[in-house]
């Protein structure tokens, strides 16, 4: 079986930044793409934020097993109608891989429910990545510990909830550490958030970084078929309870003859 995969990026620093574009001349997301495609059973394609509906249509959305998002400067950008329609399709089963600065983005604040912050810091200094839980399939070939020898600084505490598994951690030069590989289950849908990724270092290039992310791509896949309508809420009339029941007390939604609504 094929996973098939969305990459999203915004695609707003690798048009108007030189130093993004030079370490990115095929973009972020043509990038984590790439790398995807050369793994078996992956097949990746990608989608922006410049698309019509953000290239997060109904029926693209029903065409990806696992979406991957990555954004920092127009999180706002984004459409309140798109944020609900991707956090349908996660709740119905679609994996969802958030990147770095997509901690602020309006799909993984709607999933998370809280404010997701974080602290930060831009010095190009040294990240050292700790593996946390060993068994776990995300941290499948993965060393006990690897180095990224630039990149931004996130610190906790980091404003989500707490997640269902801590894949990694992370140190920085400075001092700090952050919570930088979590799990959590929506609905359906599985859901990672992983740290690495600020757009003026290669981190997408480095081979570690990349298996992670295919990893967690087969981690996140939920071979099952989606639920129709997560959100579906149905009345169960009277008349059809499983066990006889007298309607008793006031009943603010009767309609009479027309019956429930
Ligand atoms: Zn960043």
């Amino acid at each position: 079986m094929t996973i098939r995969v969305t990459v999203w990026g915004e695609n707003v620093h690798e048009q108007k930044n030189r130093v993004v574009a030079e370490i990115y001349p095929k973009t972020m997301h043509g990038t984590i793409a790439e790398a995807l495609n050369r793994q078996d059973g992956i097949t990746a394609t990608t989608a922006t934020l410049q698309d019509p509906e953000h290239g997060m249509t109904a029926e693209r959305l029903a065409e990806t097993d696992v979406l991957i998002w990555w954004g920092h400067a127009a999180h706002g950008d984004v459409s309140d109608a798109v944020t609900e329609r991707v956090a349908e399709a996660v709740w119905s089963g679609m994996g969802m891989i958030f990147l770095h600065s997509a901690h602020f983005a309006k799909p993984f604040k709607r999933l998370m429910g809280t404010p997701c912050n974080l602290s930060w810091r831009e010095a190009g200094e040294r990240e050292r990545i700790w593996v946390t839980s060993r068994q776990h399939p995300i941290a499948r070939g993965i060393p006990d510990h690897f180095e990224l020898e630039n990149e931004e600084m996130y610190g906790e505490p980091f404003g989500v909830p707490e997640p269902m598994e801590t894949v990694f951690v992370s140190w920085f030069q400075g001092g700090e550490v952050f919570r930088s590989g979590l799990t959590w289950r929506r609905g359906a849908g599985n859901v990672f958030y992983f740290r690495p990724g600020h757009e003026t270092y290669p981190t997408y290039h480095q081979p570690l970084v990349q298996q992670v992310i295919a990893n967690a791509v087969r981690w996140a896949h939920n071979p099952e078929a989606r639920l129709v309508d997560p959100t579906d809420a149905p009345n169960r009339p009277v008349a059809q309870a499983l066990e006889p029941i007298v309607e008793r007390g006031p009943r603010l939604h009767h309609d009479g003859e027309a019956g429930y609504r």
